[in-house]
């Protein structure tokens, strides 16, 4: 890879990790690499192609980002459930359910509100730790656990659970890392089991958020292991916008 191109990376991780996906502009990430934005955007063609490469290039270095995220609130950390997930109560029975990548927890807290047997993982300890500090004022209980989702096979036994819920976690992993997020979600669950996963869709237009996925990136990932029931349109909140981000929501069953 020439320098220039091992650099602008270097810097838009940077920029990434300190300023979220919204604020990491092209525009900043240029000026810091000293290179124009146009030849940024010549070798990398888009902003998400850029981040995709940065976080490829230093995965380990990537994983700061969560932490650094949670320091302030970041746009996907909701004060309440996302939608998508409350409709799902009335139409499953309860069970034992995961949250991966909870963040801080309210899907879970939701869940256990309403008669699940709820566990929540999550990589960043500040997200963890108040979403435990939420069970207690919500006097709910809640298994939350510090943990990569990656390497789940130390946490959680071979299909321990009834449901796996994911709200944004797998937007968030890198192209070459979703064969073995698939094969760790397919291990947790029961044969039978479902896996609800919400992502932001490839028809969502604005640039700020992380990856968006297509249909065919989800059933590609996904169709080895789980039988897909559906891929529906929906919507996923942020704090800045509610309801406007265009998403899918994934039902699938583990084979
Ligand atoms: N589900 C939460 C948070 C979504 S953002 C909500 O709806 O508010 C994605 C979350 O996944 C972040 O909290 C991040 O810390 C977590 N995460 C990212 N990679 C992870 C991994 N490999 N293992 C566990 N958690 C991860």
């Amino acid at each position: 890879m020439p320098d220039t191109e091992e650099k602008i990376l270097d810097v838009a991780l940077k920029v990434l990790i300190s300023e979220g996906y919204a604020d990491a502009t092209t525009h900043r990430i240029a000026q810091e690499a000293n290179v124009t934005e146009m030849t940024l955007l010549q070798t990398f063609q888009s902003k998400e192609n850029l981040f995709r490469e940065a976080r490829k290039k230093n995965p380990n270095e990537f994983l700061k980002y969560w932490d650094e995220a949670y320091k302030s609130m970041p746009p996907w950390d909701l004060d309440h459930p996302q939608p998508t997930f409350q409709a799902l109560i009335n139409t499953n029975i309860p069970g034992r359910v995961l949250d991966i990548g909870c963040g801080r927890g309210e899907n879970a807290i939701m869940l256990a509100m309403n008669n699940y047997d709820v566990t929540g993982i999550d990589l960043a300890e500040a997200a963890i730790s108040s979403a435990k500090a939420k069970t207690i004022e919500r006097h709910v209980k809640v298994n939350f656990v510090v943990g990569n989702v990656l390497q789940m096979d130390h946490l959680f036994m071979e299909g321990e659970f009834d449901v796996v819920i994911d709200s944004g976690l797998f937007h968030a992993i890198m192209d070459e890392e979703r064969h073995v997020f698939a094969l760790q979600v397919w291990r947790v669950l029961k044969t039978g089991g479902k896996y609800f996963m919400l992502c932001f869709s490839d028809k969502e237009l604005s640039e700020d958020g992380p990856i968006k996925l297509s249909k065919t990136e989800i059933e590609h990932t996904f169709t080895p292991f789980f039988k897909i029931i559906d891929i529906k349109d929906t919507t996923f909140d942020t704090r800045f916008d509610p309801s406007s981000r265009k998403a899918y929501l994934l039902s699938a069953v583990k084979n």
